[in-house]
């Protein structure tokens, strides 16, 4: 297939339009005041375009459209064979409109669109595939109880799901959240990041054309704090699928113990320990690892190796290899082909990462590599990729989730204190150790408080697996078949067989 020049990306960019309405019922529509917001571009910081502004009203007619169809069972009682291929429809035109998603989303947010391309639109794709593929070959269970009774243990949809989700992989993050809830024959309103909603309604305009009935996937744009906490507070919504920071995940928490207790499903906030021991012989390829692990999407991941346990013996090494990648990550145009990294989703994201920047050196850490803002004249939001050696795990930079192109190494003299200092954090999303001596490679991944631990590499993801964290990193499981319980009520029925 041919991949269009880096200069048509820009042209393409250029003529691009966005549609910034809701889309309830199957149509698309202003918010009910008529109210919008701007929604810039963090390539160049141009208006793309106005966006409706959902309110409580606009949640409200959102819920109550997916409630009717869910009730009427259009979609919630068809076979699940008949989901099936509506979903394999649905994912097959995510991959046909693949340039068009690639650039949305790289406009959205700021990532290469080469990246948006060849990993976000394929993932989104898939995880609404393989949920498809699942679910016409998931059986129920039957309790091995008496002989006068029958017991069947079924799992039925939930209702009405509300799907609020972050903006550092837009699509993929809802797809997570719309493949399971969708496939188990529940109707959802999906609340998008007020920084990137334009892939989500393209995504729910897909869905409709692929034959998914109207009402049953809505899209509400619009801020958290109107939009997001109408949908978290809505008497008449039966689970809340969230991913994003912890702050917030605590509010849905609140949310759902302020209204209907509706369950909570949160995917939140990372730390990830990167733990190096010198018995692993090749460090170059560690290092090659980290820093595509961190510097990828700009550092704007939640499972980011962000804190860095590199034994005392070679940690200067470590660091000099690690800084020396560092210039494959300078940022550049995000619609040039071959960028490698590319803009922060905003100015207030921008400030984020250089206030840590700042704080790591008041600290007393010393920088590595990077540490500065880069193509302000392109009015985007640009940093170099970020080394900080000499950290300490108690530094604000080692504590706090910074989701910018920023790692920190820090010391440590043996096995028990690289354990010790892994766990001491409030997250604990994901996890690495690098060793070449088994022994201890098992060892330390079990006592490593995460939810995925990898062993010598960190590259390896799939939607077979769970993802999700123990601690503050939040308290559900995307991806993989657990995911359906999240979007589905277990009913006991119990028969009396007479004899
Ligand atoms: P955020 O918490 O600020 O926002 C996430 C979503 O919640 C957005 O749609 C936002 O509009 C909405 N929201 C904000 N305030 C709200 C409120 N008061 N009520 C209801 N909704 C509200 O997070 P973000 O900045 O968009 O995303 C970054 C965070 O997401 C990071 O912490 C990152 O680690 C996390 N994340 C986690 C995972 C995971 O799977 N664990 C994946 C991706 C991102």
């Amino acid at each position: 297939m041919n991949r269009p020049a880096a200069t048509d990306w820009a042209a393409r960019a250029a003529a691009a339009t966005f549609d910034g309405r809701c889309l309830v019922e199957g149509e698309r529509r202003a918010a009910m005041d008529g109210a919008t917001f701007d929604k810039h571009s963090p390539v160049d910081g141009r208006l793309l375009g106005p966006v409706a502004r959902g309110q409580a009203a606009d949640v409200d007619a959102a819920v109550r459209s997916a409630r009717a169809a869910f009730d009427d069972g259009r979609w919630a009682r068809q076979p699940p064979a008949a989901r099936k291929k509506v979903l394999q429809r649905f994912a097959e035109a995510i991959l046909a409109a693949g340039e068009e998603l690639a650039l949305l989303e790289t406009l959205d947010m700021g990532k290469p669109v080469g990246h948006a391309l060849a990993v976000d639109v394929p993932a989104t794709a898939r995880a609404i595939g393989w949920y498809a593929e699942a679910i016409d070959k998931v059986y129920d269970e039957i309790a091995p109880t008496g002989p006068n009774a029958l017991a069947l243990i079924t799992r039925e949809p939930m209702g009405v799901v509300g799907s609020i989700v972050p903006w550092n992989y837009p699509m993929i993050m809802a797809a997570w959240k719309l493949g399971p809830a969708l496939a188990t024959g529940n109707s959802v309103v999906l609340k998008p990041s007020e920084k990137s909603p334009y892939t989500a309604l393209r995504l729910a305009e897909l869905a409709l054309q692929a034959g998914l009935p109207a009402g049953v996937f809505n899209v509400v744009p619009g801020y958290g704090h109107e939009a997001g906490e109408a949908l978290a507070l809505h008497m008449d919504v039966d689970a809340i699928g969230f991913t994003g920071s912890t702050r917030v995940g605590r509010k849905m928490l609140e949310y759902a113990g302020r209204s209907n207790l509706k369950r909570v499903f949160n995917e939140l906030g990372g730390k990830s320990a990167f733990v190096v021991f010198p018995d692993f012989a090749d460090l170059p390829r560690a290092a090659k690892t980290l820093a595509g692990s961190i510097f990828f999407n700009q550092g704007e991941s939640c499972n980011a190796p962000s804190r860095v346990l590199v034994h005392e013996t070679i940690a200067e090494e470590f660091v000099r290899i690690v800084a020396a990648e560092a210039p494959a990550w300078q940022p550049g145009d995000p619609l040039a082909a071959g960028t490698a990294m590319g803009a922060l989703v905003d100015q207030g994201q921008l400030d984020t990462v250089l206030g840590y920047i700042q704080a790591g050196q008041d600290e007393g850490a010393r920088l590595a590599a990077g540490g500065q803002r880069v193509r302000a004249d392109s009015g985007g939001f640009y940093v170099q990729p970020t080394v900080f050696d000499g950290v300490a795990n108690t530094m604000k930079i080692a504590r706090e989730e910074i989701f910018g192109p920023v790692v920190s190494v820090i010391r440590f003299r043996d096995e028990a204190e690289a354990i010790a200092l892994a766990n001491q954090s409030s997250y604990g999303l994901q996890a690495s150790v690098w060793s070449d001596n088994l022994n201890r490679a098992h060892r330390v991944a079990r006592a490593l408080r995460a939810g995925t631990v990898h062993v010598n590499q960190y590259d390896e993801d799939d939607i077979t697996v769970p993802f999700g964290g123990y601690k503050q990193s939040g308290n559900g499981r995307d991806k993989s078949l657990h995911a359906l319980d999240k979007y589905t009520e277990l009913k006991t029925t119990w028969l009396r067989i007479d004899s």
